[in-house]
C-alpha cells in the first residue's frame, strides 16, 4: 500500500473516509442516484493525497528517507483539506474584524420544512439567506438609522425564541412562494400553510464577549465536515464504527455502527449544493460594499482606515502552527529536513464512472 500522507508514513493506518469511498463506493454508486455535486466530493475525497493527483518526492538531507508527498484535492467536504483552509479563511477574516460589539441572533425554521429543504437545498437556502438579510437590514435602517453588518452563516437546524420571528416568517414565506410561482421548486401549499400556523425562532444569544470569539465561533461551524477521519474507529465486513457526540445527552461521546452503504448515504446528505456558500456577507460587509464601507468604519472608531496586512505564511507554516505538526521534519530521523527531489505525475486507475 502506498503510504498516503505523513501520518501513514509514519506508521499510522486507520481506515479513512477515503477508504470507504473507494472500497463501498463503486457498489454505492451503481444503488443509488447520485447528483454530480455528490459524485464529485466522492471522487475528490478518494483521490485525495493519492497518487492519482500527483506530487513530489520529498527527500531527507540528512539520512536520506524518502517519501512522496501527494497533492490534495481542496474539496471542501474533505476531511483532509479542512484544516488548511479554515486556516487560511480565518487569516483573512481577522483583517476585517472591528473593536466593536458582534451580536449573535439566530434564525431557524420549522421542521415542516425538513423535506422541502432537503429536496432543493440551492433554492431555499437561498430563500433563507434572503429572508434573514433583509429582516436584519431593515430591523438596522428603521432602529439605528444605518447599515448594519452581517456576517451570517448557514448550520444545522435544532429547536429552541419573538418581533423579529414575524418579520423573518413573512418574508421567508413569501420568497418561497415566489421560488413556487417562478417553477424553482414544486408547489409547496401545504408546507406555506403549516409554517405559517407556527412560530418561527428567532433568538438573540449573549452577544459575543470579543471579536475574537466571533472569529473562533464562525471557524468552527464555517469548514466543518461532516465527518472528520479521526472519528472513522473500524472499517471491516462492509460495516463502519465511528464515534458521535449525542446532543441529547448532555454531548455525551457514543459509538454507531453502520452498514457503509447508509454510512455513505447520511455523509452525502451533508454535501451542500456546488458553488453554495455556507457563509455570507451582508450589509457594509457585503462583498460590493466593504472596500468603501469598512476604511470608513475604521476612521470613524479612531484606527488606522487601512485594513491591518494579512502575513502570508506557507502551507507548512500555517499547518504547523495550527495543529503542532512540521511537514518539513524528516518523520524518520527526526532531525532532517526534506526537500523536493523529483516531481511525480498524476496516474489515474480510478474508473471515473
Ligand atoms: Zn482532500
Ligand atoms: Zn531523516
Amino acid at each position: 500500500m502506498l503510504p498516503r500522507d505523513h501520518r501513514r508514513a509514519a506508521g499510522e493506518a486507520r481506515a479513512e473516509l477515503a477508504d470507504i469511498f473507494r472500497s463501498h463506493g463503486e457498489s454505492y454508486r451503481r444503488t443509488h442516484f447520485l447528483p454530480a455535486s455528490q459524485r464529485k466530493v466522492m471522487r475528490a475525497v478518494s483521490v485525495c493525497r493519492t497518487q492519482e493527483l500527483g506530487g513530489h518526492l520529498k527527500q531527507c538531507d540528512t539520512c536520506g528517507f524518502e517519501h512522496p508527498s501527494y497533492n490534495s484535492c481542496r474539496n471542501r467536504h474533505c476531511p483532509k483539506c479542512q484544516s488548511l483552509a479554515k486556516a487560511k479563511w480565518l487569516q483573512k477574516q481577522t483583517s476585517e474584524l472591528l473593536p466593536v460589539g458582534y451580536f449573535h441572533v439566530v434564525f431557524t425554521l420549522p421542521h415542516v420544512l425538513n423535506g422541502l429543504i432537503l429536496a432543493h437545498k440551492k433554492i431555499l437556502f437561498a430563500v433563507l439567506f434572503k429572508a434573514v438579510s433583509e429582516t436584519l437590514l431593515e430591523f438596522g435602517r428603521s432602529r439605528f438609522k444605518g447599515t448594519v453588518g452581517v456576517i451570517a452563516v448557514l448550520h444545522t437546524w435544532d429547536q429552541t425564541l419573538k418581533a423579529l420571528s414575524q418579520v423573518f416568517r413573512g418574508k421567508f414565506l413569501a420568497l418561497l412562494q415566489q421560488a413556487c410561482g417562478k417553477g424553482k421548486i414544486p408547489a409547496a401549499n401545504n408546507e406555506i400553510k403549516a409554517s405559517r400556523q407556527k412560530s418561527w425562532v428567532v433568538y438573540a444569544k449573549k452577544p459575543f464577549g470579543s471579536p475574537q470569539t466571533v472569529l473562533d465561533y464562525l471557524g468552527r461551524y464555517t469548514h466543518r465536515v461532516a465527518l472528520s477521519n479521526d472519528r472513522i474507529l473500524n472499517v471491516q465486513n462492509g460495516l463502519v464504527t465511528f464515534s458521535y457526540r449525542d446532543r441529547k445527552d448532555r454531548d455525551r461521546k457514543k459509538t454507531m455502527t453502520l452498514d457503509a452503504q447508509e454510512f455513505i448515504r447520511r455523509f452525502l446528505l451533508h454535501v451542500l449544493p456546488d458553488g453554495f456558500m455556507r457563509i455570507r456577507h451582508f450589509g457594509f460587509l457585503a462583498n460590493r460594499v466593504k472596500k468603501l464601507a469598512l476604511p470608513q468604519c475604521r476612521k470613524l472608531l479612531g484606527l488606522n482606515p487601512a485594513l491591518p496586512e494579512i502575513p502570508k505564511p506557507s502551507a507548512h507554516e500555517l499547518l504547523r502552527e495550527l495543529i503542532g505538526i512540521d511537514l518539513s521534519r524528516c518523520p524518520s530521523c527526526k532531525r532532517g529536513t526534506m526537500i523536493i527531489v523529483a516531481e511525480l505525475p498524476k496516474i489515474s486507475p480510478w474508473n471515473s464512472s
